[in-house]
């Protein structure tokens, strides 16, 4: 008889009640896409829907193992993925732009993953992917999309939680539409998703895909961004007000490079003291010691990147593949090295960035 499975319940205690939940989804997703009626999302918190409905729970365990603020199952992926050190596998590390012009316009950095997310729906690679979209004050809209059309919509970053892995949970409730809209899928089971998520989104999306449960098997491509970060969505713009007295409503574009620099819709560019947002920063993210989403097939991020492009850590055969057609087809472009810099070392200064900044964000959060 299999002894102690922990559940929901334990997920409650350990993980959620402690601040340490992402409000990555991966619970959620994974026990009502089986029809289970048991927990919801309710404000960036899973609960239980009701005590009645905590009755419903199968104490199957499911979302304990998958959640990815739990021990079970992380040293599994990390063998499989082969991770040896704080950065992960590294196939090649390149820098590239998007050769879209209105990619160029809408995207973060180098517009790198609206890019690649537009090349597999052009070569009918994926059918679906999972981004986050933004309403007009800046509230993350995690969102399945089924057309390059709507990438403009999720172009950029929004520095505040997306719970990206939500979207699954109605995938076999959609699945009539789907099938309606894209005439050659006759069952979901057909589809081919690319999910887009930080590093905690993409360890959960592992950690499923690991046990082989349902829906993570539609999840073709997985493209991590870096993430140093990432903050309360009140609370970070309550300091962006005090600071530049902007409303979201009036702000076109916010990056993080080493202060926070904040866009107006009149294109004034407004930078603010990286510091000063200190109280915004969501406790998970205290406890959190990835960068570079390890466990991606590519992860994406504007560090070490030169002006308007895009750093490109390639961890996976799929992923190599990904962005050596992007090269080759002219979707991105990829940049040149100094003729006076070796390679090699242009690359290693590079990674060793990387190391050095996840060693801050360590030693920060401790
Ligand atoms: C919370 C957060 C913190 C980050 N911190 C760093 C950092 O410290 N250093 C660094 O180099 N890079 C960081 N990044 C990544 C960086 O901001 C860009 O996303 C990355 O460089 C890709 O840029 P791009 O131009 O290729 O992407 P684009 O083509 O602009 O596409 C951006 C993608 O990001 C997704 N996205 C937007 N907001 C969110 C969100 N809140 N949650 C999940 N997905 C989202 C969209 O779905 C879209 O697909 C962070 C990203 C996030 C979301
Ligand atoms: S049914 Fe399984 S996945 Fe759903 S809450 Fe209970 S233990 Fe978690
Ligand atoms: S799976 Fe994600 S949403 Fe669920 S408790 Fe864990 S971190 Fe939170
Ligand atoms: S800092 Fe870590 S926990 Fe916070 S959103 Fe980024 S990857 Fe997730």
């Amino acid at each position: 008889m299999v002894k102690d499975i922990k559940t929901f319940q334990n997920l409650e205690d350990e993980v959620i009640t402690t601040n340490n939940c992402c409000a990555c989804g991966a619970c959620i997703a994974y026990c009502i896409s089986q029809g289970f009626d048991v927990i919801k999302m309710e404000e960036y918190t899973p609960k239980f829907i009701s005590n009645k409905n905590a009755d419903n729970c199968k104490e199957c365990g499911v979302c304990y193992y998958i959640c990815p603020q739990t021990k079970p199952l992380l040293e599994q992926i990390t063998t499989k993925y082969q991770i040896e050190d704080e950065l992960g596998y590294i196939i090649d590390y390149i820098a590239a732009k998007t050769t879209n012009e209105k990619i160029k316009e809408f995207g973060q950095d180098g517009g790198v993953v609206s890019t690649a997310l537009t090349y597999l729906f052009e070569r009918n690679k994926i059918d679906a992917a999972i981004v986050s979209e933004k309403d007009e004050y800046w509230n993350p809209i995690p969102k399945i999309i089924y057309n390059k059309e709507d990438l403009k919509k999720s172009a950029g970053t929004r520095y505040s939680i997306s719970s990206n892995i939500i979207p699954l949970k109605d995938i076999y409730n959609i699945a009539q539409e789907i099938i309606k809209e894209k005439k050659h899928i006759y069952d979901v089971n057909q589809l081919r998703i690319a999910f887009v998520g930080t590093p905690c989104q993409c360890r959960a999306i592992r950690k499923m895909q690991f046990l082989n449960i349902s829906p993570s098997h539609l999840i073709e491509f997985v493209i991590g961004l870096f993430c140093m970060e990432n903050f309360d969505h009140e609370k970070l713009f309550e300091i962006v007000k005090d600071e530049t007295n902007l409303e979201p409503l009036n702000i076109s574009k916010m990056n993080i490079k080493k202060n926070f620099l904040i866009t107006s819709k009149d294109n004034d560019l407004k930078e603010v003291e990286l510091k000063k947002f200190d109280d915004a920063v969501r406790n998970h993210c205290h406890l959190c010691d990835e960068f570079t989403s390890k466990f991606a097939d590519f992860s994406v991020g504007g560090s070490g990147a030169p002006r308007g492009h895009s750093s490109i850590i390639i961890r996976t055969e799929m992923g190599q593949e990904v962005i050596d057609s992007l090269i080759s087809e002219g979707y991105i472009e990829k940049y040149s090295i100094p003729a006076d810099q070796k390679s090699s070392e242009w690359k290693n200064k590079k990674l060793n960035l990387f190391k050095r900044m996840n060693m801050n964000k360590i030693n920060k959060n401790k």
